[in-house]
């Protein structure tokens, strides 16, 4: 185009950014690369390998290596090897370390951003200045906090070799929101990028090796998805990170399920793009822009679910139809496209198909009539509107530059839609009244939440999903947790065979008879006069509940004396429960918006009651578990204590402010999970069904509590407490009978949101794989003991952690 026809048209002209200096490198080393181990280039001698291509132009750039078991191996076996050393490194000295590494990266910011582009199609523009100096912020952050590990972390240790594997999205932001929090708190790494996107992580391999960071610490290998599977299921590895979709996700949380291996997850989504009335309409459309056309709208957070308010929908639709229509599509490297190229020919195919769906489901099309280059896989921005909310392009996460439309009437239409999605990964609310814009902000089931903008990422703030979109933070103070475990508990090391992938259906789960009558002789003794007879029963929506199959089961004591009966649950007893849980949550005000202070009165309310009743108490351990009157005491002391801990704690762990770059706010909230079912250990019959009861409550949640199979008789005591200590009905519901039994039908419930499980290894090992079928968050022992008496192990943050997701709402301020 000569510089006449660009002044008449009034067209941007191109403004190419120069390849040479990435093709350089790329030819430094022949264009082909091995795996980086030990700060090393290694090249198997006989490996496949893979070619890298260019988007955008089909240009081969590169071929890379699979690796395999033994490349797997010798990258596990570098990263334990430094770990040893790294590990024991002052927080201080991996902090100088870290702050080179992200000097090194901005020395070749350029070159990272250039051969990010060539490598993934997105525009030099974003690569440039928004993935490279993320990827320099988030070392220098975490090199803030291995700076302050020993001051500010010191209960914690490192969790020892973590495995990450990142999609092929953001590869060098990926790369970053792993490695920097996980080397920060002295763990070592072995890294796999996606296969379409290989080469910025192997660029970035040799950036740590200049910046110096001992071998071993940043082990970078290649290898399609069998390389990850090799080293999820290493034994050595320690942690898995994931980033990537829920599908595969699942299959992660399959094949480390009771292995005793750490596991965050950061999966799809299909986020709302909410527009009230009253918003700027001109910055909606901007922000819309931003959603879903920013990378080619291969974003996890994309807001791809766009909903306006009935009635400025045509408004806006019309006024984002005529921005679409001046969007440039083009050359990744010319700084003045809007989008690139699509990662690659299967995504383009996908995203088509994806399109013709939407259609045939009735949605009208529209594309707008914009110059895309003859070659190279480019789509159009593309816009389908008339959708139904069921349709499956509503539902299903497209990974393109796809958005659908839907319209609302109300706030708490905008919410339900909002809501009605499988995933939680984002939100972006627009209003120009912030009190509406702030409370459905609150009422959105999402890990971020933007106000008046969108897409705002920073090393300071946690992202990371509720819901199919994962658990895990991954950023800020909270993405921490996710590399450390508590000082006092080494890696477990459950002592069970998992299943081989094809064994049978195991048995586990299935109800065992129970046994509900002691022979003659053998009964309760009575001294004179006969005993009133109680009979404790299950405790469902605030009322006792005789159990749905009409059994009971026998409680002994340890010379096989009968102490007590319960009832025998079944799979009804826990719907009921789960129905009474769920609508105590979500009822109008639910128990999560109670105020904290309001929780705390309840909680003390129940410490009250249960101090008047201490002898009693101490009776029934007594009785059921034949340990002294004065052991039994102390137990029912330090529930008492344990309750007025959590009720400290309920007004005092809501969140925080974080330090965020954006001009304005940026709150992390600690919210509830939801419903939480909770399977207490067998000991401490009282003190192990309050530590865990207590925190989840504390903190909003409402409960279906297991107790001791074996020492039940505590917790049907304990609804009486309750009763008498105003806790609305459904917060906490007791369900007595076969743990194992009772817990499957919890985990396999789509209205539990998380699953505490302190049982046996085999138990923990099902728990887990089960939870897979909607991603649900589980705590479980490994079969590990737990000292409930202590206070580093009964009680604290990590409980708190767990009856908490943390979502962070951005509000920038400013004209
Ligand atoms: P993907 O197919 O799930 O792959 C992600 C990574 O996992 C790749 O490195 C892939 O290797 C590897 N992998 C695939 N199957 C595996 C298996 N069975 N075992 C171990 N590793 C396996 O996802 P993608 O298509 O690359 O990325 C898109 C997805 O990522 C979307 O769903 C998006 O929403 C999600 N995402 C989420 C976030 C977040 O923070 N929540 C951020 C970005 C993207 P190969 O490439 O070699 O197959």
């Amino acid at each position: 185009m000569s510089v006449l026809e660009i002044f008449e048209t009034m067209d941007y002209g191109p403004a190419p950014e120069s390849p040479a200096a990435a093709n350089a490198w790329l030819e430094d080393h022949q264009r082909k690369f091995g795996l980086f181990i030990n700060n090393q280039w290694v090249m198997p001698e006989k490996a496949d390998m893979y070619p890298s291509f260019n988007p955008a132009t089909g240009e081969q750039l590169a071929e890379t290596t699979q690796a395999g078991q033994a490349e797997v191996d010798a990258a596990v076996a570098a990263a334990r090897t430094a770990f040893k050393h790294w590990s024991t490194t002052p927080g201080s000295v991996r902090a100088r370390y870290m702050y080179a590494l992200a000097r090194n990266i901005q020395k070749h910011h350029r070159l990272l951003a250039v051969l990010e582009s060539l490598d993934n199609g997105k525009p030099i523009r974003e690569s440039r200045d928004i993935d490279v100096p993320l990827l320099a912020r988030h070392f220098y952050y975490y090199a803030g906090w291995a700076q302050l590990m020993e001051s500010e972390l010191h209960e914690y240790q490192p969790v020892g070799v973590v495995g990450q594997i990142i999609p092929w999205n953001f590869p060098l932001l990926m790369l970053a929101w792993k490695i920097a929090p996980a080397i920060a708190m002295g763990n070592t790494v072995v890294l796999k990028p996606a296969s379409y996107t290989r080469l910025s992580a192997l660029l970035f391999a040799e950036v740590v090796a200049e910046a110096g960071l001992p071998p071993g610490v940043v082990n970078i290998i290649t290898g399609s998805s069998k390389a990850g599977t090799m080293l999820v299921k290493h034994p050595d590895v320690d942690k898995i990170a994931f980033t990537g979709s829920t599908e595969v996700g699942r299959i992660l949380r399959r094949q480390t399920a009771g292995t005793g291996k750490k596991l965050s997850l950061e999966l799809g989504g299909k986020s709302p793009f909410v527009v009230f009335e009253d918003a700027d309409l001109d910055g909606a459309v901007e922000g819309v822009v931003d959603a879903i056309w920013f990378n080619q709208g291969q974003v996890c957070c994309a807001g791809s679910r766009l909903l306006v308010q009935e009635n400025v929908a045509d408004q806006f639709i019309a006024k984002l139809k005529t921005r679409m229509g001046h969007m440039r599509v083009g050359d990744p490297l010319d700084k003045s496209i809007d989008m690139g190229a699509i990662v690659d020919q299967t995504q383009w195919d996908t995203v088509d198909k994806w399109v013709k769906t939407g259609v045939q489901e009735g949605g009208m099309l529209f594309q707008p009539e914009i110059r895309l280059p003859e070659q190279g896989l480019f789509y159009p921005p593309t816009l389908i509107t008339h959708l139904n909310p069921a349709a499956a392009t509503v539902q299903e996460e497209i990974f393109g530059p796809v958005l659908v439309s839907l319209t609302f009437r109300s706030p708490e239409e905008a919410v339900a839609l909002a809501n009605n999605t499988r995933y939680g990964l984002a939100a972006s609310v627009w209003s120009d009244n912030i009190n509406l814009a702030l409370d459905v902000a609150s009422k959105i089931k999402a890990g971020s939440v933007w106000v008046n903008c969108t897409n705002q990422f920073d090393a300071a703030s946690g992202f990371g999903g509720y819901r199919e979109s994962g658990f895990g933070r991954e950023g800020g103070r909270e993405g921490l947790f996710e590399y450390l475990r508590p000082a006092w508990k080494a890696r477990p090391r459950p002592d069970f065979t998992l299943p081989e992938p094809g064994d049978q259906k195991p048995s586990w789960g299935t109800a065992v008879p129970a046994r509900p009558l002691i022979p003659a002789g053998n009964g309760a003794k009575s001294d004179g006069q006969p005993t009133v007879d109680r009979t404790p029963k299950m405790y469902i929506g605030g009322r006792q509940a005789r159990p749905d199959g009409h059994y009971t089961r026998a409680v002994v004591d340890p010379k096989g004396h009968l102490v007590g009966q319960v009832g025998d649950g079944n799979r009804k007893d826990i719907r009921n429960a789960v129905e009474a849980a769920h609508a105590a949550h979500t009822a109008k005000p639910g128990w999560a918006m109670r105020h904290g202070y309001n929780r705390s009165q309840i909680l003390y309310f129940i410490a009250e009651n249960l101090d008047a009743r201490r002898e009693e108490f101490a009776r029934r351990i007594s009785s059921m578990t034949g340990r002294t009157q004065k052991s039994a005491r102390e137990e029912v002391d330090l529930a008492v204590t344990r309750l007025f801990s959590y009720a400290a704690w309920a007004d005092k762990y809501g969140g925080t402010v974080q330090e965020t770059t954006l001009h304005g706010i940026t709150v992390a909230v600690n919210e509830p999970i939801g419903v939480i079912g909770i399977a207490c250990p067998e000991d401490d019959p009282l003190l192990g069904f309050v530590s865990l009861m207590a925190p989840a409550i504390a903190r909003g949640n409402t409960v279906v509590m297991i107790p001791s199979e074996k020492y039940p008789l505590s917790a049907t005591d304990f609804y009486q407490v309750l009763d008498t200590s105003d806790v609305p009905p459904g917060v906490v519901n007791i369900v007595t009978g076969d743990r194992d039994h009772l817990v499957l039908t919890l985990i396999q419930h789509e209205d539990v949101d998380a699953v505490w499980y302190f049982g046996p290894p085999e138990g923990c090992y099902h728990v887990e794989y089960e939870s897979a079928v909607n991603m649900k968050r589980t705590w479980v022992n490994y079969g590990e003991p737990r000292d409930w008496a202590s206070q580093a192990q009964g009680e604290g943050h990590d409980f708190l952690h767990e009856a908490t997701q943390v979502k962070n709402i951005w509000v920038p301020t400013g004209e």
